[in-house]
This record gives structure tokens, sequence and C-alpha cells, in this order.
């Protein structure tokens, strides 16, 4: 590593170090309480972790700390989707606008039959829909494949977050119905709940989320194995609808303070990546309303102020 790279990375590990301690005693939100499992996890861990492409790792707090992914598996599988059927076909499916709606608003698209994008729950059960195989055991073995390659390792689920999920996935199914009513999916939809609700009680921590925005930001290979884990061309896109709809909708706001493709989710995850450059992500469950959070958000609106990293920042360092 030369000095600058090395002063760089000092500097930005330091400053996680502060942001730590500063925003650890900020005791706004709550965690997600819709299942027991959420509800009961202890609000007061908390993350910050960072890895490059080049695969040097950053990590301050409880980054070994497992949590359920959940919201943030809606990018990477709509990584696969896009990969195994082509843009022209899940567009057909699933559009790329933000609602401004709750992630699980019952909204579709009545004028071109999509569910709106994506990052919505509409959007991505559409997109779980579209996992193919014969079989319920094949559709699981291919979203298992996807984790363990941007994983470097095999997923572990959360089968108690996942048994709740299903129990009380009743939104979520009414969604499902409505989708199948209008022919936006296939008349499988209990399968696909079950297997949408299963990426999302996968377990990961802070460390393997940075890692995921790394691969993502490297334009797809992992700076861990090596290895190809999802096509150039669809990082583009995932990065795309990360921007333009990945915070729910608190999306815009983000985009204008932050200003970096990310993604959250309610078990107190977030993802960020700099294209070009790394994964950054942040662990901490005390939510605000829109289900983002708190102590995230405060990270990466200062990560991204004092390092100039929104991506339209004329003064940006970053690019290669
Ligand atoms: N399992 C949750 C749901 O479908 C995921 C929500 C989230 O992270 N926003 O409602």
């Amino acid at each position: 590593m030369t000095d600058e790279r090395e002063a760089r990375r000092a500097w930005f590990e330091q400053t996680c170090v502060e942001l730590h301690q500063r925003f650890g005693p900020l005791d706004a939100g709550e965690p997600a309480s819709y299942i027991p499992e959420l509800a009961d996890v202890d609000p007061d861990r908390f993350a910050i972790a960072a890895m490059t492409i080049q695969g040097e790792r950053i990590g301050v707090g409880d980054v070994d700390h497992e949590f359920t992914i959940q919201s943030i598996s809606k990018l990477l599988m709509y990584g696969l989707a896009l990969e195994t059927h082509g843009r022209e076909r899940v567009l057909e499916h699933v559009g790329v606008a933000p609602t401004g709606e709750a992630f699980n608003a019952i909204e579709l698209d009545d004028e071109t039959n999509r569910a709106p994008n994506p990052m919505v729950n509409a959007g991505a059960i559409a997109i779980t829909d579209l996992v193919v195989g014969a079989d319920v055991g094949e559709r699981v073995e291919q979203v298992r494949s996807m984790y363990e390659r941007y994983l470097g390792r095999k997923p572990t689920i959360d089968h108690d977050v996942w048994a709740s999920e299903r129990q009380t996935g009743n939104r979520n199914r009414a969604i499902a119905y409505l989708m199948l009513s209008r022919g936006i999916v296939e008349d499988r939809v209990e399968e696909t709940l079950d297997l949408y609700f299963a990426q999302c009680s996968v377990l990961v921590t802070a460390d393997d989320l940075a890692l995921i925005g790394a691969t993502i930001a490297n334009h797809g290979i992992s700076p861990l194995t090596g290895e190809r884990v999802v096509a150039r061309e669809v990082t583009r896109d995932m990065l795309t609808v990360a921007l333009t709809c990945g915070m729910y909708d608190y999306a815009g706001e983000w985009a204008f303070s932050v200003g970096i493709p990310a993604k959250s989710g309610v078990g107190g995850g977030i993802l960020a990546m700099l294209p070009g450059v790394g994964g950054m992500a942040t662990f901490s469950p005390r939510l605000d309303d829109i289900g983002n959070s708190v102590r995230g958000l405060r990270v990466f609106e200062e990560l991204s102020q004092r390092f100039d990293m929104h991506l339209f920042d004329p003064d940006r360092p970053w690019r290669r």
C-alpha cells in the first residue's frame, strides 16, 4: 500500500471509530416489532464495517454479530433475476419506478400491470417468483448458491424468524395473490412466499454486508474469492435501483444527502456501495418510522460528507 493510501485508510478507520462512539449513545428508534424474534434483539448492538475492492477490511463494534438480512436480500435477488432472465423479461414483471410509499404498500402499476420496483415487497416477491427450478428444492438451491457465492461460505437461515415471517406474513400474501390475479406471478404463490421469507431470514454480519457491497462495487468480482458472483452488466442495474429505491420512501432524501447506492433491511442492516471503491455496512436495530436504522443513517450522512462520497460531488476524490 502506498503511504497516501495507508494514510487515507487510517483516517477512514479513525472516523469510523469516532462515529461509533458518537452515535452509540443515540437511543432513538426501536427494533422492528412485527415478529417477536426481531422485537427481542439487543437494541444497542452497533457495528460499522467496510471493505475495499482490493479486499482491505475495516470494522468497528459488533461486526461479527449475526442478524437477518431482510430486505437487503431484495437487491441480491434482483441481480439473480436479471442474470437468469435478462432485463427485458424482468421488466415485464417489475418496473424501476420509486414509489414514495411504504415498502409493504399494496400497490401495483395499473397501466403497465407490473410491480413498481424490485426494492418494495410487491416487486421483491415478483422477483422471487422468477427463481427457476422444477420444484421448491431446486429453487431453494438457486438462492442458497447465490448467497454462497457472495458470502464465500454456506448461508445459515434463522429458522425462528423464517417460521414467524411465514406465520405473520398475511400482508405479503395479499400482495402476492393480488399479483397472481393480475397474472404478474405464477400460480405457486405459497411456495414463492416461502422462498421470499427464507431469503429474508438469512443470517449475516456487518462484515458480510461490507463484502457483498465490495463485490457489487467491484462490478461482480468478489474481493474475497476473486470469483465472479454476478454478471458485470447486471451490477449497473442493481446499483441504479439501489440509488433510486433502496432506502424505502427515504430514497430521495438519501440520494440527496448521502448520494450513493444503498439498501436497508428491518433487521437493522444498511448496505452501501461506492462503485469502483468498495462496500460499507452498518448494523443497529433501532429503526425510524420508515424502517431504516437510525444510527446507520447518521453514520452514512457523516461519512459521505467527510469523505466527499456523493456520486455527483464535483470534488469527489474517490474515482479511479
Ligand atoms: N420480511 C420483511 C417483509 O417482507 C422484510 C421487510 C424489510 O426488511 N423491509 O415484510
